[in-house]
């Protein structure tokens, strides 16, 4: 099969996820324009191929099974306009690199993402969030590309069905491909400050210290625990940590493989001695059944299981 010069075949993907689990794929390519994508899309389609779309890797779980298909970096990351109220980046920039021009430039409201190893078209998908907030608050439209029609397609920030952790983006087979933000003047030492303590929060926490996808499951809503099963645990905006929940089944420092159940927060599983995504599975599944057996609560993930 003929490939476009900037497809690469045979790709290890540890280098691609924060997990660093050293999944395969047939195809891979970083795309920065419009064009190019469009083009891979058209090959894509052409070799019946399936398509995996790609942010930073943080919220991902890859299998340990070669990928059949191809894998699309999104490394469309430049800033393409700012207007009064609002700012409009490609949704391959790294939020810590937007953090930092939002810095430069005296905007407000983000400063609770610092530490989030997301690029804004990941955060967009999984609405990012943190400290109460969610990244979806700060979108004003997104501009996509559908994946098998190549249609552009915007949306508004009510088109998205923002929710924790989630957006319509889960349920559709489009590309995000630019983001409009919503932008405020502030006091740029303020900022600087707000920005530097939440980083220093996430660090103390011990979470950059290991190979992770950041928390694998999402918070449980308090609403959903009966009474005499959150006896003793704390609810913030409406929910419970799982990983309160997990480290109550005695989970805490759990391995299997080269994967463990994390000591410093029971919802966080890190790679520690190269990890298989069987491995990680394996103590996904055993927290579920414990926390179910003990508790009644199903866990969902937050983070996406890759599985062909
Ligand atoms: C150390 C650490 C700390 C973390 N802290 C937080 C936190 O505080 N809050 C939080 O919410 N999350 C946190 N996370 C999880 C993660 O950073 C977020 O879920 C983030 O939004 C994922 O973005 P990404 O670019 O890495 O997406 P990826 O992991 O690459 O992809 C996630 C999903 O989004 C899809 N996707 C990505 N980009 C696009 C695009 N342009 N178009 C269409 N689909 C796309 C992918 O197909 C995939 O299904 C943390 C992770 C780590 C490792």
């Amino acid at each position: 099969m003929k490939t476009l010069h900037w497809i690469k075949k045979d790709v290890l993907l540890k280098n691609y996820n924060t997990f660093r689990i050293n999944g395969k794929t047939k195809y891979f390519a970083k795309i920065s324009s419009k064009d190019k994508l469009i083009k891979t899309l058209h090959w894509a389609k052409k070799n019946s191929l399936p398509i995996f779309i790609l942010g930073n890797g943080s919220n991902i779980l890859f299998s340990d099974k070669r990928y059949q298909g191809i894998v699309i970096k999104i490394e469309n990351n430049k800033i393409k306009k700012i207007n009064k109220k609002t700012i409009v980046v490609g949704a391959g920039m790294m939020l810590m690199e937007l953090l930092q021009k939002f810095l430069n430039k005296g905007f407000e409201g983000l400063e609770w993402a610092n530490g989030i190893p997301a690029t804004v078209g990941g955060a967009v998908f999984c609405n990012a969030g943190g400290f109460g907030y969610d990244f979806g608050k700060f979108v004003k439209k997104v501009r996509t590309i559908d994946l098998t029609i190549c249609k552009e397609r915007i949306y508004s920030q009510k088109d998205c069905k923002f929710q924790y952790r989630g957006s319509i983006f889960k349920k559709k087979k489009e590309i995000i491909w630019e983001v409009e933000l919503f932008i405020k003047k502030g006091d740029k030492a303020k900022i600087r400050g707000k920005t530097k303590n939440y980083w220093q929060y996430r660090i103390k926490k011990g979470l950059f210290k290991y190979s992770s996808a950041g928390s694998i499951f999402k918070n449980v809503f308090a609403k959903n625990v009966p009474l005499k099963h959150r006896k003793g645990a704390s609810i913030k905006q409406g929910k419970i940590s799982t990983g309160w929940f997990i480290e109550k089944c005695n989970l805490k420092g759990k391995k299997y493989g080269g994967a463990m159940i994390s000591a410093f927060h029971a919802n966080v599983i890190i790679n520690i001695k190269n990890a298989k995504a069987k491995d990680v599975l394996h103590l996904i599944n055993i927290c579920k059944k414990k926390v179910y057996k003990r508790f009644k609560i199903k866990l969902k993930e937050e983070i996406i299981v890759i599985d062909y």
